[in-house]
Formats: C-alpha cells, sequence, structure tokens
C-alpha cells in the first residue's frame, strides 16, 4: 500500500493540479490520492472563498477517480494548517510501515525551509517534487542540501521504504495556476480548459469570485 497526499489551498483546484495527480497516482501506483485542503495558510494570504466551497470544488473534480479522495483533516484542527502536523496525523492512522508521500510543485519547494519543523517532514514521508512550467530550480543553501542528501532517482525505493526520500519529478505539468484562474473568474470570465466543467457551473451557481478583491 502507498498513499499520497496532495495538499494545497485549491482557490480552486484547477485541471492543473489533477493533470499532476494522475500522473502521480499512474507513476507511483499509488493505493490512494488524498488532496488535503488548506483551512489556516501560515504562509501565505487567506483564500478567497470559504474552506467548504474549496472542498466542495475539489469533490466534484475527483468524483471520476475512486483512488481520489478530499480529505479534510485542516479544518478539523482549527489551528494553523502546518503540513508536519498533518503528516504526522495521518502516519500515525497508517501505522510505520507502509509509503507515505507528499506531493508539491517545484514553487513551493523554495520556501519551505521556512515551514515550520521542514526537515522533520521526512520522518513522515517522502517528498516528490514535481516540475511547474515556468519555475526554475533555484532552491536555497540549505534547502539544496536536504534535497541532495536525500535524494532518490528510483521510484521502486519509493514504493519500499515508508519516508525519508525524496524524488525529482518530470512531468508535462500544465501552465495553469490558481492566481490566474481567479483572475479571469473575478472579472466575470469563464476560466474554459483551466478547470472541470463541474468545478466551472458550481462557481457560477454559487457566484464565487465574481468582484473580489485579488
Ligand atoms: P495560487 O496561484 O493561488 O498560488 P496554485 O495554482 O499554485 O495556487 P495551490 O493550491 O496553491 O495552487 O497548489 C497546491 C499544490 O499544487 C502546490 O504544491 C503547487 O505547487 C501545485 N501546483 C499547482 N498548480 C500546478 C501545476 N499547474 N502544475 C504542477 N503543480 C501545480
Amino acid at each position: 500500500m502507498s498513499i499520497g497526499l496532495f495538499g494545497g489551498t485549491f482557490d480552486p483546484v484547477h485541471n492543473g493540479h489533477l493533470k499532476i495527480a494522475f500522473e502521480m497516482l499512474r507513476l507511483l501506483n499509488l493505493t490512494e490520492l488524498r488532496f488535503v485542503p488548506c483551512a489556516i495558510p501560515a504562509h501565505r494570504n487567506s483564500p478567497l472563498v470559504s474552506f467548504e466551497d474549496r472542498a466542495a470544488m475539489l469533490e466534484l473534480a475527483i468524483k471520476t477517480e475512486p483512488r481520489f479522495v478530499c480529505d479534510r483533516r485542516e479544518i478539523l484542527r482549527m489551528t494553523t494548517s502546518y503540513t508536519i502536523d498533518t503528516l504526522a496525523e495521518v502516519r500515525e492512522e497508517m501505522g510505520g510501515n507502509s509509503a507515505l508521500i507528499f506531493l508539491m510543485g517545484i514553487d513551493v519547494v523554495e520556501a519551505i525551509n521556512k515551514w515550520k519543523s521542514w526537515r522533520s517532514l521526512l520522518n513522515f514521508a517522502h517528498l516528490v517534487i514535481v516540475d511547474r512550467p515556468g519555475w526554475s530550480c533555484q532552491f536555497p543553501t540549505d534547502v539544496d542540501e536536504w534535497i541532495k542528501v536525500n535524494r532518490t532517482i528510483s521510484i521502486s525505493e519509493l514504493q519500499k521504504s515508508p519516508c525519508g526520500l525524496i524524488y525529482l519529478a518530470s512531468l508535462s505539468a500544465l501552465d495553469i495556476s490558481a492566481t490566474d484562474v481567479r483572475g479571469i473568474l473575478c472579472r466575470g470570465g469563464v476560466a474554459q480548459d483551466l478547470l472541470p466543467a463541474s468545478v466551472q457551473e458550481f462557481v457560477i451557481e454559487n457566484n464565487l469570485y465574481v468582484d473580489l478583491e485579488m
């Protein structure tokens, strides 16, 4: 068994997220991939729409793939959403033997050394870092060292051990960001091709993002 976790604000979930989620499912042969919407971000502005609306959009976006799950644990904690706490909780629940794999885009890794207990993330999970169009690999020195020391180039090593490794995945990611999507929606536009149709419909039905300050 191997479980993937994909954390993010998902404000809103878009086709760029789904593309890498599907690729990860296949590449890592995951038993399950849990999308974990962030409730109270520690290092960025609050999302523009509520946790419940973001989670509802996620549920719609992932409903065709039974191995995708929306994991609402961060809203239940009622405190700042630290990834280390989420990984520790999931590790506790699944026991020590199976692989737990946390996915993140390369843009996020640039500032990972600001995260709470960032070096200890590997005590609970492996990290898989995904390329993002338009982002180059300029990590701070301590992050660069940390990646070099813990890096593997073997998928089977990830699958065979529970935690502790970093894998850099070169995928054909899509050049889509939630910032761009919000920009279109705020102006009352339709983000066709950037969002699943069900998410676009939910946005329109619930009048989300329109006229909000970016
Ligand atoms: P924003 O523009 O608001 O920062 P975002 O598009 O980066 O949003 P998030 O929900 O913040 O989306 O991202 C969740 C995770 O998904 C992060 O690890 C991020 O790097 C990754 N990610 C987001 N979009 C893509 C994409 N198009 N390709 C690869 N990874 C992505």
